[in-house]
């Protein structure tokens, strides 16, 4: 058998931990995609990840995603054309592209026509503006609600007491696909207080759910990253966030311009 790399053996054993954490919490792994978080990846990082069948990016700020959304369509395009170099893997049939930080509302046009999903939908304010420019664009546009489930000020998110309330007036947006929650917990050492904004985030999903809120696109939880995603599967995540864990944590950002 041909020796794997390095990145190949990360993902190996992330996805068997996935399937560990699954199996103990008696869930389908199928039931939970991998968001592969490229912020510290070098492009050929990302190249690569696509090739050994992980479909879905993720990236926090909105620059790097659309320069990384344009280089990895290209490159999609280019081996597609050439039938797909030999021995490179099967490229996915679609890569989809996640926004998982903050988002201000005058970077939503650059990035609506890109993204799959947005995780971070925090203000009534910022869904207006996406529903409107999704109706410029004739798009549905499928997202998340991003709920400061740990409590901490400085975090993004909506409030917990605020959230369905929130979340109603989403739902009621024409351009709007509301399809479930995103959390991050706090980088902290204490499991019980970890799974705490996990389980939080649950209460309020099965809240939305009870009121029929997103009806029933209303699917995704998007909890865990490379510290507490086996915690997060464990209170229902269908969505991790992984970066460090695939490609370590130094950041590559004299990566992101015009590398090829
Ligand atoms: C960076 C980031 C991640 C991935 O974090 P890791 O700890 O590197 O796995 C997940 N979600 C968001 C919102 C991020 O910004």
């Amino acid at each position: 058998m041909a020796k794997r790399s390095p990145l190949a053996e990360k993902l190996e054993e992330v996805r068997q931990r996935i399937a560990a954490a699954c199996a103990k919490a008696k869930r389908d792994p199928s039931e939970v995609t991998l968001v592969a978080v490229t912020k510290t990846a070098a492009p050929e990082q990302i190249r690569e990840i696509l090739q050994l069948g992980v479909a879905d990016l993720g990236e926090s700020r909105v620059q790097v995603l659309t320069q990384r959304a344009a280089q990895i369509n290209e490159f999609v395009a280019r081996q597609r054309s050439h039938g797909g170099s030999p021995g490179s893997g099967g490229l996915p049939e679609k890569v989809r592209w996640h926004m998982i930080g903050h988002l201000q509302r005058n970077k939503v046009k650059p990035v609506l026509p890109l993204v799959s999903l947005i995780h971070s939908v925090d203000s009534l304010r910022l869904a207006e503006e996406i529903d409107a420019q999704a109706a410029k664009l004739g798009k549905k546009v499928s997202l998340l609600m991003q709920v400061n489930a740990s409590e901490e000020a400085q975090k993004s998110g909506v409030a917990v007491g605020a959230a369905v309330h929130l979340a109603e007036q989403v739902d009621s947006m024409p351009n709007l696909q509301l399809v479930g929650l995103m959390t991050m917990a706090a980088l902290e050492e204490n499991e019980a207080k970890v799974r705490q904004a996990f389980s939080r985030t649950r209460e309020i999903f099965e809240e939305m759910r009870w009121h029929k809120i997103g009806g029933t696109n209303l699917r995704h939880l998007s909890m865990g990253m490379s510290n507490d995603f086996e915690l997060a599967i464990a209170e229902g995540s269908t969505m991790v966030r992984i970066g460090s864990a695939l490609f370590g944590g130094e950041a590559h950002e004299d990566h992101q311009v015009g590398e090829e």
